[in-house]
């Protein structure tokens, strides 16, 4: 049980196909058994090793994006255990561009599940000192490969139905596949949102209640903000999409530490470039139903 840097998030990795190791990672995050796991592979040629039909569209996709945060869900190979899947009849693959992370899949010589290394629903850890104290007590090992590059998580693409659609925005972003594919991706229709966790309506969250402002924050307020920091309770953010989705999990989780009443968070603007930012704040400030 290895904490893996990744240049998404940090990755709680054990070997993908070993079902008594995958239990530990839903054991130690909490994280429920339908949750299925991303499986990271060190080529895309590994993907005949762990899924079956895959579509052409597959191997375009991977030759433009692999290595890097984009994971695509394919038909489950009959060698990847259930329970990997979330007992799904599909898998979610991708190869990392983090030159540690695929130096240590390389070096496993097996397909490697690494979810986010937090507790279920928590902020997802992207330094290796943001890791939780519940984490750390269960792992045998942590790679410290400084902050990740992106700090979100990948984009996840479904390829399993008619038309591909995105499950999770992420780092990818939706115009730059639709203009490789020369179509318009699908959404995904509310019924199916337990389909995939990353769907939950309440995820990435802080233990701090989260709340988004259409203003510029006070004084004396704690949270984040476009302008200069009044207080070291307020963290100065990027305006650049990229940037910002970078520092957001460490600066969510700075404040949270304090623990404030509430962290407030300047709405980012609404271009295209800001869809994961602003799925993860949505997430962020959902309620606990
Ligand atoms: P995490 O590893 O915590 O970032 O979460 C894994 C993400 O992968 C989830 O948010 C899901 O959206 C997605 N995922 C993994 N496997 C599948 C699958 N078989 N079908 C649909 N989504 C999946
Ligand atoms: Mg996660």
């Amino acid at each position: 049980m290895v904490v893996i840097p990744t240049e998404t998030v940090y990755g709680l990795a054990c070997n993908a196909m070993d079902e008594d190791a995958v239990r530990r990672v839903f054991e130690i995050k909490g994280r429920p058994a339908e949750n299925p796991l991303i499986v990271h592979l060190s080529e895309a040629e590994q993907m005949e090793d762990v899924a079956v039909d895959i579509p052409d569209l597959a191997w375009k996709l991977a030759a433009r994006y692999w290595p890097g945060p984009l994971t695509m869900v394919l038909r489950r190979g009959p060698e990847v255990p259930k329970v990997t899947t979330g007992g799904l009849e599909t898998v979610a693959v991708r190869v990392p561009a983090h030159v540690v992370a695929r130096e240590i899949i390389e070096a496993a010589g097996c397909p490697i599940a690494a979810p986010s290394a937090n507790v279920f629903m928590g902020l997802s850890p992207t330094n290796a000192f943001d890791l939780d104290p519940e984490i750390l007590v269960d792992v045998d090992l942590v790679v410290d490969g400084g902050p990740c590059e992106y700090g979100l998580e990948s984009t996840v693409i479904d390829l399993t139905e008619e038309t591909p659609r995105i499950l999770r925005p992420g780092a990818v972003s939706r115009g730059e596949i639709q203009s490789l594919i020369g179509r318009p991706l699908g959404h995904m229709p509310p019924e199916e949102v337990r389909k995939s966790p990353g769907m939950y309506r309440r995820h990435y969250a802080p233990s701090s209640p989260v709340r988004l402002i259409d203003r510029v924050l006070q004084a004396d307020e704690v949270g984040l903000t476009f302008g200069a920091a009044q207080s070291e309770l307020q963290v100065k953010m990027p305006k650049d999409a990229r940037a910002y989705g970078a520092v957001l999990y460490s600066a969510l989780k700075q404040l949270d530490l304090r623990k404030p009443k509430a962290i407030l968070v300047e709405e980012p603007p609404d271009g295209v470039e800001w869809e994961a930012v602003w799925d993860r704040l949505r997430k962020a400030s959902a309620n606990l139903l």
